[in-house]
């Protein structure tokens, strides 16, 4: 795909540090870590986000997180690990090529949650309910 740093990145035509690549994946350093250690997965097919990501690559993946988090885990010493993945620029996603995050944590690193606030009275259901419809 034309312009995509990640495609460059998967071609081989910008570097990154890689640390992990077979033929449908590749996984390397974040050039801006939240900690030392934080590493993209990405599919090597262009797909711009999570809905546009095949069935079948998806479940290859999700292993593949795992394996990484805890190679993560390892080799930094992190005490816990974050998998995130922003969807569409409203949930801070910047580079239009699927990527999972794999973050590194440790107990003083600063970082905080979102925080939640409680449904009003009656509306976690209704809200449950919206959402239902569409798995049905
Ligand atoms: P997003 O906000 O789209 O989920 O995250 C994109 C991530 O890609 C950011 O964390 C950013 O630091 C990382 N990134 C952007 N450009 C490059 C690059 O050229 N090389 C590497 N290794 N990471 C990049
Ligand atoms: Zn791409």
């Amino acid at each position: 795909m034309f312009d995509c740093v990640f495609c460059k990145i998967i071609k081989k035509e910008i570097p990154a540090d890689v640390v992990y690549e077979d033929e449908n994946f590749l996984g390397f350093l974040d050039i801006t870590p939240i900690n030392p250690g934080h590493i993209l997965l990405v599919p090597k097919e262009h797909h711009e986000n999570l809905y546009d990501m095949p069935d079948a690559l998806l479940a290859k993946i999700a292993p593949l997180i795992k394996k990484l988090a805890i190679a993560v885990k390892k080799g930094v010493n992190a005490e816990g690990i974050n998998i995130g993945m922003n969807n569409e620029r409203p949930a801070g996603q910047l580079v239009f090529h699927a990527h999972f995050h794999i973050m590194p944590r440790f107990s003083n690193d600063g970082f905080r949650h979102w925080r939640g606030a409680p449904y009003k009275k009656g509306e976690s259901s209704e809200v449950a309910s919206k959402i239902k419809k569409f798995l049905t």
